[in-house]
């Protein structure tokens, strides 16, 4: 395994590769790796004889109050775990090889950025596509996998790359969950042992939906109240949203009619954590 740190040597590296006919796999990440991003990696393997993992906390998919600086970071034990994975290449870029001096140039998925995360948290996809596109200009990767946790951070950079023509196949991959149904999350490190047993209301609520569902509910209102309910249960939980809509607009609906998307953000003290589950008929 090799670390690379600036945009040259990756592009030679990818060059090389792509001169001898190999496939390239990256998985995007913010590092601080965990059992979630470790799947993502495995899928990876599967798809293309090599594999680039990127660790970059990116600045600017954050806002002026959100946690850029307190972010989890270890980058040795992240290269100690790729390592057992037999990743080829982590890509660890500095601040300043990511955004240059004066750099004013963003990639803006507009409709499917203003809903859910993206109405609480503005310019927070302008930041995630951008970085991604960038990646994928230094990586030029022939996949790319990304978690479904994540879930409309995957149908933005699915839209970006369609809108903009770009080489990439991208792959969604399952959520990974704890044994208990909490989603792996970096930002799971941010909460108190009292608050990690409550916050497995997310996936319960989620897991309730559906058997709400297929029990024959297809009420968004009603399926919304309960999910609502099930939170309200737990003291140090404040929901932040919960949603209903279509897993591809991603814009509200109704009635269940074949599928739809139940999304949630919840806060636990400093922890913002966010789940959801496809629900079908
Ligand atoms: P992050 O480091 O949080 O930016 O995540 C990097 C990638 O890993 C994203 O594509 C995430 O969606 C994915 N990911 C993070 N946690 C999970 C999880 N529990 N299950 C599946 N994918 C995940």
């Amino acid at each position: 395994m090799e670390i690379i740190e600036t945009v040259s040597a990756m592009r030679d590296w990818s060059e090389r590769e792509r001169r001898s006919g190999r496939r390239i796999a990256l998985v995007p990440t913010m590092g601080f790796l965990h059992e979630g991003h470790l799947s993502l990696v495995r899928d990876a393997k599967k798809r293309a004889g090599r594999v680039v993992v990127s660790i970059f906390v990116n600045p600017t998919q954050f806002g002026p109050e959100e946690d850029f600086a307190a972010y989890p970071r270890d980058f040795e034990r992240d290269c100690r775990l790729l390592e057992q994975e037999q990743i080829d290449i982590v890509f660890h870029p500095a601040l300043g090889a990511m955004y240059p001096d004066g750099a004013e140039t963003y990639v803006e998925v507009e409709k499917l950025s203003l809903s859910l995360c993206g109405a609480m948290r503005p310019g927070h996809f302008r930041g995630v596509a951008t970085a991604v596109a960038k990646l994928f200009n230094i990586v030029r990767p022939h996949v790319a996998i990304f978690g479904e946790k994540d879930y409309q951070q995957l149908q933005v950079i699915r839209r970006m790359v369609r809108d903009l023509s770009m080489e990439v196949e991208i792959v969604g991959h399952p959520i990974v969950r704890e044994p208990d149904g909490l989603a792996m999350s970096s930002r799971n490190a941010y909460l108190t042992p009292d608050e990690r047993r409550a916050a497995v209301c997310l996936s319960r609520s989620l897991c309730m939906a559906q058997r709400s569902v297929h029990s024959g509910e297809t009420s968004a209102q009603s399926l919304l109240l309960l999910v609502r309910a099930e939170l309200a249960k737990e003291r140090l939980a404040n929901l932040e949203y919960v949603k209903l809509c279509d897993p591809e607009s991603l814009m509200d609906v109704e009635t269940i009619d074949r599928s739809a998307l139940l999304a949630l953000a919840v806060r636990f003290g400093k922890a913002r954590l966010i789940d959801n589950r496809i629900l079908t008929r």
